[in-house]
């Protein structure tokens, strides 16, 4: 068993560390309270290749795996949950297109993602279907050379800056899991109306939106996964993709605790009350050790996990386990670290309220705690795992 990060993935961590503390710390306030898209962050991320850190080399990419490509998001995600998310979106869509989609779309899509050219949003949620992601009824009905989609979608991240939307569809009449594939729907496409959703709590220059497709015309070529009404292949190979992305989640999170904790604990070596430091109150370093050791086993599954997915042995309760744990303990560790700071960590002007509010996201998207917990309960429960899991 090895712990050790590769001599690359350290420099490769470390030039992402200094990005984000040098350029993006400092910044990553305004776009919150402008609720502004970091227009400038993303176009440093494509210059310095990191929009393709995955991506297999012939689009472009740099073939760098996942434990390298989340390393680098975690230190995004110290200082700004929105950066990270940038990246973290190019191992969502784009990894199902580069994994399914057939050739002639793969080379027309992808490459313009590695450079940022092109951004593509997941168009899954709709108003019926939360976390029963299979009672989806979009539709995708083959008309000639192309499909007619109609239907609605809620909470399309970055929906309203999108070129593409990857939209999960019934191809044909058909119930559950049968029959849904996916198809990409370009922006400018007639029938298709963009609306962002107001009031969000957290990661504000991040837009969620809503779809609604009236008989739009998209070409058959656009295909991603095709729904097939006698079984659910459609639909399920691009699941596989969502073992990565749900770890990644995780890795956001950490990430998000990790810059709190280093916040609260300078402020501790400065702050005094009662003629003494805040670092040197018993029951303060508890907290702090308490918060350090929730942190590091995080960092623990979620590393695991995504060493598996990139040694091709994907372990799909583990990535759950790994989500779940994660950001559940990213909600309390970045609570305990604002509770730090007292009053002053109740105002905006301090990274603590920002962060409170943007890790919250963490547990309700890509699968929520009690869903990701019905996938670890399956999998205690199922005939293939009887007799427990070994390390
Ligand atoms: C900030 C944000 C960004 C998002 N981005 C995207 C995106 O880009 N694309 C996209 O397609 N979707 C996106 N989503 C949608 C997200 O995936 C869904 O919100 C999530 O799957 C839950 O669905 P729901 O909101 O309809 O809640 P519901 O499914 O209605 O769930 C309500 C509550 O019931 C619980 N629950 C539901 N079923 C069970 C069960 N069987 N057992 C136990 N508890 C259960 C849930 O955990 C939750 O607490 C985003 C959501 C958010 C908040």
């Amino acid at each position: 068993m090895d712990f050790e990060l590769s001599e690359d993935q350290i420099h490769l961590r470390d030039a992402a560390r200094r990005l984000a503390q040098q350029e993006f710390r400092d910044k990553a306030g305004r776009w919150d309270k402008e609720e502004k898209f970091p227009e400038e962050n993303k176009h440093r991320l494509a210059e310095l290749g990191y929009l393709g850190l995955s991506m297999e080399r012939e689009y472009g990419g740099s073939e760098a795996g996942l434990v390298s490509t989340y390393l680098v998001i975690e230190e995004l995600a110290k200082v700004d949950l929105l950066t990270a998310m940038i990246v973290h979106d190019q191992n969502v869509s784009p990894r199902i297109i580069a994994n399914h989609a057939p050739d002639e779309l793969r080379r027309r899509v992808l490459p313009g993602v590695v450079k940022g050219e092109i951004e593509c949003s997941i168009a899954w949620t709709e108003p019926e279907a939360g976390s029963d992601g299979t009672a989806i009824r979009t539709t995708a009905i083959r008309d000639g050379d192309f499909y007619i989609v109609n239907g609605q979608k809620v909470f399309t991240t970055f929906g309203d800056r999108a070129h593409m939307h990857l939209v999960y569809a019934r191809f044909g009449p058909s119930r559950g899991a049968k029959g849904i594939g996916t198809i990409l729907v370009e922006r400018d496409s007639p029938g298709l109306t963009v609306r962002k959703i107001e009031g969000k709590m957290g990661v504000r220059g991040a837009a969620e939106n809503e779809l609604f497709f009236d008989n739009v015309r998209v070409p058959a070529g656009n295909v991603v996964t095709m729904g097939d009404p006698e079984n659910s292949r459609g639909f399920v190979g691009p699941l596989t993709i969502y073992n990565g992305t749900r770890v990644g989640m995780g890795v956001m999170a950490l990430g998000v605790a990790e810059g709190a904790f280093d916040l609260a604990r300078e402020y501790m070596t400065v702050r005094e009350q009662f003629g003494q430091k805040l670092c040197d109150m018993q029951g303060l370093r508890w907290m702090m050790a308490d918060a350090l050791i929730e942190i590091e086993a995080a960092r623990c599954l979620c590393y695991k996990a995504l060493a598996l997915i990139d040694a091709g042995k994907p372990d799909p309760a583990l990535c759950s386990m790994a989500k779940v744990f994660a950001t559940e303990m990213a909600q309390r560790v970045t609570l305990q670290c604002q509770q730090m700071f007292g009053g002053y960590g109740y105002f905006g002007l301090l990274p603590l309220e920002r962060m409170v509010r943007d890790v919250r996201m963490l547990t309700l998207t890509g699968g929520t705690t009690q869903t990701q917990k019905n996938v670890i309960a399956g999998h205690i429960f199922s005939q293939k795992s009887a007799g427990g899991r070994r390390p």
